[in-house]
């Protein structure tokens, strides 16, 4: 008998319940009690919606991030928050987020850093160590939930935690120490974990160590040698959880070392699994991850059994199945759509629905395809008409694809050559002032949009109400006297989907919510089918918006990684094709900008870092594709218009390379808050066009002063030459209120002229 078990649900409820219990608790509105009854009543769900499983997980739940519960469990919180007064919660809110329940503003401890996990778009609070840190268990939050689980009725509870080394390797050291020497005491803890819930019942234990699938040194490895020797023990059994990626050389290490069973993520994989079964000692158990838990498709059942069923009769007993990953990373219920038309719906799977076809896969695999032969049949009947759908394929499209020539991505002269001609066309001065785009997301705006959303106002009201927006940002920064004026993006809610509403080939889902962090969730567009560009989509705005103003006006346009990466893509082609197609249409909205007469067009691509794969080794095939999308799209322009591009984050160092092989004229980036420090790179590296680093950090309320500014700004020309340097921003000001930005920029401006002066 083959055994199905899931690596970890959702916990934000398939109306972000958790989002407003903890927004409710965080205002002070509802009660710790109450925060924490949501919390059961999401996780009692969350356990009946995954009752025909043979295992099912505890501990995947979290109030904020599983990486800080696990801090919480192996008793490592920083020092900042011991001894505040309130409950544990009040200090895990105070670490998660700066401040919990009712502290007032001299009660706010800064909050840990977050960041990426893994490949995802989930952010983890970054445990602190140093060399002095020590650990102590705190099991309860686990205890207690596996007596929950067991009387919510789940008869086979699978307590989830982070492993040893994936926690070490998560950990940031707040000293000069090295985070692998805690491994030693870090060891007992663990030890101490697993035999309190052995003894609380539970006979497996899932160990997630995603690590496994990046490139590890020597030291790393020896790390997995030395935990895992050290927690071998009969009970309970240790399920090893590696996912995301393949385990490449790391393979034979993952099927040796001295646990009970592997877990491979084999929608990545697949090609790996069959070794992974010749590699794997015959005592242990393989757990192969068969559905794509980081994408929202059906599974092909069919497809996945003709590949499933020669393992599964090596393994025989051995075989567990699952999905690739924790679903964490996919909306909750497809059964919660309302508005999904019924093509596209067939072709989806949510969580819920992602189990389901689990329990086919394992019914057929142990009873025999005939035994779910209906189920099949409608799965492929699914699988077919989304194979076939001229929704989905567009023959114009893929030819277009097809005929780009490497003309597409080549500006007519170098930069150098443009460069002059822009000079000469847009009459900039020296250190030239301007913005990322957007101006202040006033709650005027959301309502406005929402009221046209919903139909309470005409298009005429919607489109006037909005151009006084643009004419407001325009006179503003006209006062201001900024050189490159922007038209402030109020009619866009969001940058991806203000593209993706208006291109062919994506669909909005209305549930369709994944965790980004703590409360935040984000509900990715989906783009389902080949991506073409029924109308322009921006240059009536940038259009009016220049008409007001004798400054030049930039155009705005996200790039098509990043509308890329910040969307659920489809899975039938490789993602290069499809950035492609986004690229065309891009390109298309650019030069139509310009035959508008617009003379400057920035081409955001905030994510563009955000796709690297896990290994490095795999960097340079990504970055290839991706730079020459931007290309493609920004480089079907005469050479007097000026490209700008814009990314959000300084950890460029090591692909500055490809950063300047997009070949912009301009670029703008985040750099205030580090000091300029990003900036050493290109002591090394010469950046060849202008770079316009960020002065005023919109992520915070704070202001700096001219000199601040200036001498930031002095810094940065000691790497560029100055007659290559743009004044701007950190980022887009939409979260800022009007009040921040008005003194913000005046500051700016003023720090500008100083500098032209000398
Ligand atoms: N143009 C966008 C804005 O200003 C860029 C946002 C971003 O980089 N995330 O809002
Ligand atoms: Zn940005």
């Amino acid at each position: 008998m083959a055994l199905i078990h899931n690596l970890g649900f959702p916990r934000i409820g398939a109306k972000r319940e958790l989002k407003f219990a903890q927004e409710a608790f965080w205002k002070g509105q509802s009660s710790e009690t109450e925060l924490l009854a949501n919390a059961k009543e999401i996780r009692t769900g969350n356990w009946k919606a995954q009752q025909s499983l043979d295992y099912v997980p505890v501990g995947d739940f979290s109030l904020y991030d599983q990486v800080l519960d696990m801090s919480v469990t192996l008793g490592n919180l920083p020092e900042r928050v011991q001894g505040l007064t309130g409950s544990e919660l009040d200090n895990y809110f105070r670490v998660a987020r700066g401040r919990s329940t009712n502290d007032s503003d001299c009660h706010c401890v800064h909050a840990g850093e977050m960041t990426k996990w893994f490949d995802t778009n989930y952010h983890y609070i970054v445990p602190e160590v140093t060399a002095t840190t020590s650990f102590s268990l705190n099991a309860q939050r686990l205890l207690k939930q596996l007596e929950e689980a067991r009387r919510a009725g789940v008869s086979n509870p699978k307590p989830v935690i982070i492993g040893p080394v994936t926690y070490l390797w998560l950990c940031k050291e707040k000293d000069d120490s090295s985070r692998l020497n805690l491994l030693e005491q870090l060891l007992p803890v663990y030890s101490e974990l697993l035999e309190q819930l052995a003894d609380a019942g539970a006979e497996w234990v899932q160990m997630d160590e995603p690590v496994l699938v990046t490139e590890l040194t020597n030291e790393w490895k020896q790390a997995f040698e030395n935990a895992y020797h050290t927690l071998k023990a009969d009970r309970p059994k240790l399920l090893l959880a590696t996912y995301f990626g393949t385990l490449q050389d790391n393979l034979q290490q993952a099927c040796n070392l001295p646990v009970a069973g592997l877990h491979i993520d084999a929608v990545r994989g697949r090609e790996e699994a069959a070794k992974v079964v010749d590699w794997l000692p015959a005592h242990k158990i393989l757990s192969i991850g068969a559905i794509d838990g980081r994408n929202i498709w059906k599974s092909d059942l069919t497809a996945i059994l003709d590949w499933l069923e020669p393992l599964a009769e090596k393994l025989g007993e051995r075989l567990w199945i699952a999905p690739s990953c924790s679903l964490l990373h996919v909306p909750v219920d497809l059964d919660s759509e309302e508005q999904l038309d019924e093509d596209i719906r067939s072709w989806l799977a949510f969580a819920k629905q992602k189990l389901s076809e689990l329990t086919v896969l394992g019914k057929a695999i142990n009873e025999g395809r005939d035994a779910v032969a209906l189920q099949l049949q409608a799965n492929k009947l699914a699988i077919d008409s989304r194979r076939q759908s001229a929704r989905v394929h567009n023959p114009a499209v893929k030819e277009a694809v097809n005929n780009i020539t490497a003309a597409y991505g080549q500006r007519q002269s170098a930069y150098a050559e443009r460069a002059k001609k822009q000079r000469v066309n847009l009459h900039l001065p020296a250190f030239p002032t301007t913005t990322i785009g957007s101006f202040p997301q006033t709650q005027d705006i959301r309502k406005t949009r929402l009221a046209f959303k919903k139909q309470a106002i005409s298009a005429d009201e919607y489109s006037a109400r909005m151009k006084a927006e643009i004419e407001h940002a325009v006179r503003e920064q006209e006062k201001l006297d900024i050189d490159v004026l922007v038209h402030g993006e109020a009619e866009r809610n969001d940058m991806v989907e203000y593209f993706g509403e208006q291109l062919e080939g994506y669909v909005f889902s209305q549930f369709g919510w994944v965790q980004s962090y703590g409360s935040r969730c984000v509900k990715p567009p989906i783009l389902f089918g080949d991506i073409s560009r029924p109308h322009a989509m921006t240059v009536n705005w940038i259009q009016y918006a220049q008409s007001l103003t004798d400054k030049p006006m930039k155009g705005m346009l996200t790039g098509p990684v990043t509308i890329l990466n910040w969307s659920f893509v489809r899975d039938d082609q490789p993602r290069s094709e499809t950035c492609k197609q986004l690229a065309l249409a891009i390109r298309q909205e650019v030069q139509d900008l310009e035959a508008a007469g617009v003379n400057i067009i920035q081409i955001d691509e905030a994510a563009l870092r955000e796709g690297l794969p896990l290994r490095q080794s795999e960097w340079q095939a990504y970055l290839d594709w991706a730079v020459e999308s931007f290309r493609i799209s920004a480089n079907g322009v005469s050479d007097e218009t000026q490209i700008h591009t814009h990314m959000c984050y300084s950890e460029f160092n090591d692909i500055i390379e490809s950063i300047a092989q997009m070949d912009a004229d301009v670029i703008t980036i985040e750099t205030s808050r580090s000091d300029m420090e990003l900036l050493d790179v290109f002591e090394e590296f010469e950046y060849p066009n202008e770079i316009g680093p960020g002065v005023y950090d919109i992520h915070s309320p704070n202001i700096p002063t001219v000199e601040q500014m200036v001498n930031l700004m002095e810094k940065a020309a000691k790497r560029i030459p100055a007659e290559r340097l743009w004044v701007n921003p950190d980022c887009g000001l939409k979260t800022r209120q009007w009040q921040e930005v008005i003194p913000a920029l005046q500051t700016m401006v003023e720090a500008a002229k100083r500098l032209r002066q000398g």
